[in-house]
């Protein structure tokens, strides 16, 4: 039991708080004086109780006294004992607090070193905040959810010309944001990432900043804080700005291109806005361009650009799409009539332009085409109004064309018409007919003209009238041409080498060649270097070929005169020229249009046309051929006129090139 209590009061580990609960533990005084009060007790009652007892034990005095020095070596041995008992419990004690205090103090100074630790880590963390904010390149605000700011960073004051205080800033305004709203936003996500911010500093620069805001936990100071830190992104915006100028606007004019042009339409097509587009191409630019210089043709540019300005209004958009090219959106606008009248507006705008010496007429032509009915996405409005602009374009410049289907149908089967030629001209398909010339005195034959044709597989033909003028927009008139000419002059090598050498053979040459200079001079080369007489040779060419640009003969036509070739006006009286202005040309033939003869017998003052222009022919020593004599009654009446040479259906059809062969070799060996 007794071990027990001692295991109980000695032996259990006793930690620090053990101590500090019992004081007196290692009180030193009021234990010395127990001790000390234990052996003065024990000593006591010892001396008071041990001679009685032994005088009761051992009554006989020998005993007595033998057993009184046992009681003093007994006495000695149990206050020892208990003197040994009592400063050992005491001693354990005191090394249980020594090592309690030594196991506490090093607790204490681990302890310690941990918040030495944890010191120079926050110095250091405080350290990097303050470096952070003051030189790091971004705005750092700290303000109350009230929207009064409370710190503003050294990079923010300088930026936004603002003092450490903010004074002059209103948060909201920095932010592009209500305060509410943030404050809302705050509460239900811990960073928020506001709009982009504009502000204008005092200095009057705009600066345009990226702002993320955090609510800061520690609320210590009453109004809840809030730490938003913006990006200047001033640079890149105005860099985007001016990638978005060269990527969506024209640079000369400073008008959309035709991409925003394109966005544009999209957006109103997602909205089902109806709307027209329209597309401007100026008539004849590249001869600004040719005679003038490109600086010239800029100017012009700008100039259509500026007056197209000036009658642009409301939503519509005027852009510059390509090169002479601009694209009108007209919103909400689809009713062909107000269309119409508003392009005659534009075109009223435009009239001479000069400069320096020279003056211009500046005329557009314009294809039109509406959302919804003409395309139901930016691209195909873009296609059917190209469409249209060529259909103009083909019916005369300075005119406006409104898709229909009626237009694509024509252009399908002009595309279809197209590749058919080229065909045809890779697999010699064409033929030359040949239609008598006739002298109509002795009705011999003098000659013929080559006429094309394009046979059929069901036996017809497809006449020169439905392809001719294809081939001269599409360019493959050249290629038809120079078949032609090479045919013909084949033809002609051939009549020679039968022995009909005196025969002319007129060809006729398409305008586009007669405008094309590189055309021409090929086409007086193939002469000049065919073995066959240059004399012999007519060339037609019709009035367009002379109206269209030329106010002299080009060099190669003279050429073609100087050798010889003789050249004739064909289809005259059909257009505007007169014999004085043809007298420019080196053309001594003319062939009186099949619409003059026509009217012989019908309309007198045709007739007296006819008769005029016969006079005055001769007088400038001009041939004249008739064409399209059907009856004798116009034959009779040429003839009686003085016009010496004709061909028509009376006389002969044009022929295939055996028949006419046969013709000749019967009619011309027979004379
Ligand atoms: P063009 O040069 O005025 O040719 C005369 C046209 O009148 C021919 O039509 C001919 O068949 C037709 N013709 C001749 N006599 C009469 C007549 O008495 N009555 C009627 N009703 N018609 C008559 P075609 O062959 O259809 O040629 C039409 C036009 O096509 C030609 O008019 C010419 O401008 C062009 N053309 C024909 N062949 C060629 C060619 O090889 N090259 C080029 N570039 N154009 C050609
Ligand atoms: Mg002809
Ligand atoms: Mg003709």
């Amino acid at each position: 039991m007794l071990k027990q209590w001692w295991k109980r009061r000695i032996q259990p580990k006793k930690d620090l708080n053990w101590f500090l609960q019992h004081p007196d533990m290692l009180e030193e005084r009021g234990h010395a004086l127990r001790i000390a009060g234990i052996y003065l007790l024990v000593g006591f009652l010892w001396i008071l109780v041990s001679d009685v007892l032994l005088f009761a034990l051992f009554p006989n005095p020998q005993t007595y006294h033998m057993a009184q020095s046992f009681k003093g070596w007994l006495y000695v041995l149990v206050t020892s004992a208990t003197l040994y008992g009592l400063i050992r419990w005491r001693m354990q004690v005191l090394v249980q607090a020594a090592q309690t205090i030594s196991a506490a103090y090093a607790e204490l100074q681990a302890t310690h070193e941990e918040l030495v630790t944890t010191e120079t880590e926050l110095r250091y963390q405080k350290d990097l905040a303050e470096h952070i904010v003051d030189d790091a390149p971004s705005i750092i605000v700290l303000w109350s959810l009230d929207g009064s700011i409370e710190e503003l960073n050294p990079y923010g004051q300088t930026l936004l010309e603002a003092d450490a205080s903010g004074d002059n800033l209103r948060m909201e305004d920095l932010l592009g944001e209500s305060i509410t709203s943030l404050r809302e936003r705050l509460q239900t996500s811990t960073a928020v990432r506001s709009e982009l911010g504009r502000w204008q500093v005092p200095s009057g620069r705009s600066v345009f900043v990226l702002w993320n805001s955090r609510q800061l936990s520690d609320s210590h100071r009453g109004e809840p804080r809030v730490i938003s830190v913006g990006t200047d992104i001033t640079e890149r915006r105005e860099l985007e700005q001016r990638l978005h100028r060269l990527a969506y606007y024209d640079a000369l004019t400073q008008l959309p291109n035709r991409q925003l042009i394109h966005d544009v339409m999209d957006q109103w097509i997602t909205l089902q806005k109806p709307f027209t587009l329209v597309v401007l191409d100026m008539d004849h630019f590249q001869d600004i361009n040719d005679t003038l210089g490109h600086d010239a043709g800029d100017a012009f540019l700008e100039h259509a650009a500026q007056q197209l300005t000036a009658i642009t209004s409301g939503h519509d958009v005027l852009g510059r799409i390509g090169g002479d090219e601009f694209g009108f959106l007209w919103f909400n606008v689809t009713d062909a009539e107000v269309i119409q009248r508003r392009i005659d507006r534009v075109f009223d705008v435009f009239g001479a332009w000069a400069v320096g010496d020279h003056e211009f007429m500046m005329t557009f032509s314009a294809g039109a085409a509406c959302y919804p009915d003409h395309g139901q996405n930016s691209s195909d409005l873009f296609k059917n109004c190209d469409t249209a602009l060529n259909d103009a374009k083909k019916h005369g410049r300075g005119r406006c064309k409104l898709y229909s289907q009626d237009i694509q149908d024509r252009n399908v089967a002009a595309i279809r018409m197209s590749s058919a030629i080229r065909r045809a001209l890779e697999n010699q398909e064409f033929e030359l007919y040949y239609q008598p010339y006739m002298d109509l005195e002795s009705q011999t034959i003098i000659g013929a003209e080559a006429l094309i044709r394009w046979p059929q597989p069901d036996g017809g033909f497809i006449s020169p009238p439905d392809f001719v003028p294809l081939a001269e927009d599409t360019g493959q008139i050249y290629d038809i041409d120079r078949w032609v000419i090479q045919e013909a002059l084949n033809e002609m090598q051939y009549l020679t080498a039968s022995g009909f050498g005196q025969l002319f053979l007129s060809i006729n040459v398409s305008s586009r060649t007669v405008n094309q200079p590189e055309a021409l001079e090929d086409l007086a080369n193939t002469i000049s270097n065919s073995p066959v007489n240059p004399q012999r040779v007519i060339l037609e060419v019709t009035e367009t070929a002379l109206l269209d640009t030329f106010s002299a003969a080009p060099a190669s036509l003279q050429r073609l005169s100087d050798l010889g070739v003789h050249l004739a006006l064909d289809d005259f009286g059909t257009g505007y020229s007169s014999l004085e202005y043809i007298s420019n040309w080196p053309i001594k033939m003319i062939k009186l249009d099949r619409s003059f003869i026509n009217n012989i017998g019908l309309d007198e003052k045709k007739e007296a046309v006819i008769t005029s222009v016969l006079q005055l022919a001769a007088s400038l020593q001009y041939t004249v051929v008739a064409e399209g004599i059907e009856t004798e009654e116009q034959w009779k009446f040429l003839t009686l006129q003085g016009c010496r040479r004709g061909q028509g259906f009376l006389f002969h059809r044009p022929l295939p090139k055996d028949q006419w062969h046969r013709l000749v070799a019967t009619e011309l060996l027979s004379q």
